[in-house]
């Protein structure tokens, strides 16, 4: 009684749901030790929904789930469309909204994920769900699995900044802190899980995780009035976030709800540009790069894993890729604090930065609805922002010792 089946993004084969089907296991022969993900599989619904998902219930018929698998409560996602007046006044842009992902439990988008693949292990009857992560994958995947009374074993470069860590551990997940880069963490969770039997969580490989992450655009078309988005901004890694931006839009198309999906922007910053090197150069897939370090931990990543999936989602949405510096993304922080009041890590202010790029370059109008997708808390990694402020103000207890000019 499969409700869905899933799809090859680079063969087109289709297959039916198996605890055990990760990836397409004709085209991931192809599979180079390192590179991005090939295979990489879509969900794809018999019949979608015809009304639009007001609410967490109704959202859970678009999702692959029986509907009488029982959930613990771990409220992820439903996350406010913000107005945003101020940051609307100072930019010019009457129709700017902000998506702010960084409510969800664990601080990020990758709840999404992470909140899907755990009820699908659930489902499957895994005891333990593995990942590799930057750092954000990791601790939504820590406190999902705590939540639903799953094991997680989570694989993160021992350079992610120390509240992910924190994070990790105080969610009661063993943490692997690998003395090596996040693609090499990728590498070595894979291989693991193989060997131990564990669910695989890594983001792209597991096609719930893409799936996971559509509920963003969801809402984003739920909520938003009249249900129209021009274009919706993200920073992008892995470009699974996009990928999951690009299926839900889709979803909606299919279900005849929408005409027409907005464009999709995918923020690169400085040289974690493999996204931006692919689709410059007009290829089908992102490129890779030899050393990822831009002030975003999150976008860190040298082969993006949804490499081929990420680039058709930028042409069929029309979209773009823009580029920014490490400087545009740290002012991007402060400026979300101070005219949206919302304290976001790099990677989650990456997507202010790339309107402002857009908005230069004429990808982007003042008049037109847009959509900045907040990917992570500030809180997440405080010592990024911190070179941006000047030192705080040091008083006595005397109000007459205060500063005359305050
Ligand atoms: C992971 C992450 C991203 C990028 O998502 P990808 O799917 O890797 O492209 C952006 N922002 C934050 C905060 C993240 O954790
Ligand atoms: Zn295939």
């Amino acid at each position: 009684m499969a409700s869905f089946h899933l799809e090859c993004v680079e063969c087109g084969g289709v297959f039916t749901e198996d605890p055990a089907l990760l990836v397409c296991p004709r085209c991931s022969t192809e599979q180079e030790p390192g590179g991005h993900a090939r295979g990489v599989l879509l969900v794809r619904h018999c019949g979608l929904p015809s009304s639009w998902p007001l609410d967490g219930s109704s959202l859970r018929a678009w999702l692959p789930l029986p509907p009488t698998l029982e959930l613990p409560r771990h409220p992820v996602g439903g996350t406010p469309l913000l107005p945003v007046p101020s940051l609307r006044r100072q930019l010019g842009m009457p129709h700017l909204w902000v998506k702010d992902d960084s409510r969800n439990p664990s601080g990020s988008t990758k709840d999404r994920a992470s909140w899907l693949v755990c009820a699908k292990a659930l489902q499957y009857g895994f005891a333990t769900v593995a990942a590799a992560s930057t750092g954000n994958a990791a601790s939504a995947l820590a406190s999902c699995a705590a939540a639903m009374g799953l094991r997680a074993v989570l694989f993160v470069p021992d350079s992610a900044p120390p509240a992910k860590l924190l994070q990790i551990r105080a969610c009661g997940a063993t943490l692997l802190a690998v003395r090596g880069s996040y693609d090499q963490a990728f590498e070595l969770s894979s291989a693991a899980c193989a060997a131990r039997g564990w669910y695989n969580r890594n983001t792209a490989m597991n096609p719930f995780t893409i799936e996971g992450k559509k509920t963003a655009a969801l809402e984003i078309a739920t909520e938003i009035p009249g249900h129209q988005v021009d274009a919706v901004i993200v920073g992008c890694g892995d470009g699974v976030i996009l990928g999951g931006l690009g299926k839900g839009f889709a979803d909606l198309e299919e279900a005849r709800l929408l005409a027409r999906g907005p464009r999709l922007l995918a923020v690169q910053v400085g040289s974690s540009d493999a996204l931006a090197r692919g689709w410059e150069a007009g290829h089908a897939h992102a490129a890779r790069v030899e050393r990822a370090a831009c002030v975003a931990d999150s976008l860190n990543v040298e082969a993006p894993r949804n490499a081929v999936h990420a680039m058709r989602v930028l042409r069929e949405s029309r979209g773009d890729c823009v580029r920014v510096d490490d400087d545009a993304v740290r002012q991007a922080v402060a400026l979300l604090g101070s005219w949206a009041g919302l304290f976001a890590e790099p990677a989650g202010a990456a997507a202010l930065a790339g309107l402002l790029r857009a908005l230069e370059t004429g990808a982007v109008r003042r008049d037109e609805r847009v959509v900045l997708m907040v990917t992570g808390h500030g809180l997440k990694d405080p010592g990024a922002a911190q070179i941006l402020f000047p030192p705080q103000l040091c008083v006595g207890c005397q109000v007459d010792e205060l500063p005359a000019d305050l």
